[in-house]
């Protein structure tokens, strides 16, 4: 397995014994253990950091080998138990979660930011709560307000740091959403570029391409109110993207 070599892994370990950020820097994390990761989808090493603030678990899953590293492609994946482990077809977590594994394991290195925060911060309970109000077919708009619509600021702060931690120097991003590209900046980070994350067909997620498409119907209500979105930005789907993007990539 290519990764990060054991001498880096053995430095960032050293270094984030003890780290603290001054007390005037709100959110502060730090890496506490670092393992190699074989996955269905490509090799990666796994990163664990300690977070100060909210207390959460966060991880880092790293292909190949990002210290000091320019232009590292970056994917923010915000935690959702029931798309990511169960295959929920409410939402595209999963497929833009294993859309991205395959596109960072086929280049030379890369980062998938795995933040523990189910429905975008408002926690698991909430996040099904506003589920049931959809089925019940009322109130979307106090559904989408606690999911989709939430803008979490220390997302983008826990972001930054976790690269910092891990002496990424800039990224390319992976989304659809180009104003997450400022959010991140905002937080200290470099950003050169953008990556869409396109689905091509095939096979494989055809099928949930298709069930999605037609499952969306009865999980949007009535109105013509926004779907939730649980990610901070949509999935794109090959035809939708060729014809609004033809000149990128
Ligand atoms: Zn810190
Ligand atoms: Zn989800």
């Amino acid at each position: 397995m290519t990764g990060m070599p054991q001498a880096v892994v053995d430095q960032l370990l050293k270094e984030n014994e003890g780290h603290r950020c001054p007390e005037s820097e709100e959110v502060c994390v730090r890496i506490v253990a670092i393992a190699d990761l074989p996955t269905i989808h490509g090799d990666y090493q796994v990163v664990a950091f300690w977070n100060n603030f909210d207390r959460k678990e966060h991880a880092a899953f790293v292909h190949g080998d990002v210290f000091d590293k320019e232009d590292v492609p970056v994917r923010l994946h915000s935690e959702c138990l029931t798309g990511d482990v169960i295959g929920s077809l409410r939402c595209d977590c999963r497929e833009q979660l294993v859309e991205s594994q395959r596109r960072i394991a086929k280049m030379d290195f890369g980062v998938i930011l795995y933040m523990r925060q189910e429905g975008r911060g408002i926690g698991f309970i909430n996040k099904i709560r506003a589920y049931q109000l959809q089925d019940r077919g009322y109130d979307t708009l106090k559904a989408n307000e606690m999911l989709g619509f939430k803008r979490d600021e220390r997302d983008y702060d826990v972001a930054a740091h976790m690269l910092k931690s891990l002496h990424v120097k800039s990224i390319r991003l992976l989304t659809n959403n180009p104003d997450k590209i400022k959010d991140l900046q905002m937080h200290g980070m470099k950003v050169t570029t953008r990556i869409p994350v396109v689905v091509p067909p095939n096979e494989y997620n055809r099928f949930y391409l298709e069930t999605k498409r037609r499952r969306a119907g009865h999980l949007m209500d009535n109105g013509n109110e926004e779907n939730i979105l649980e990610q901070p930005d949509e999935l794109v789907d090959y035809h939708h993207w060729h014809q609004t993007e033809p000149q990128a990539d």
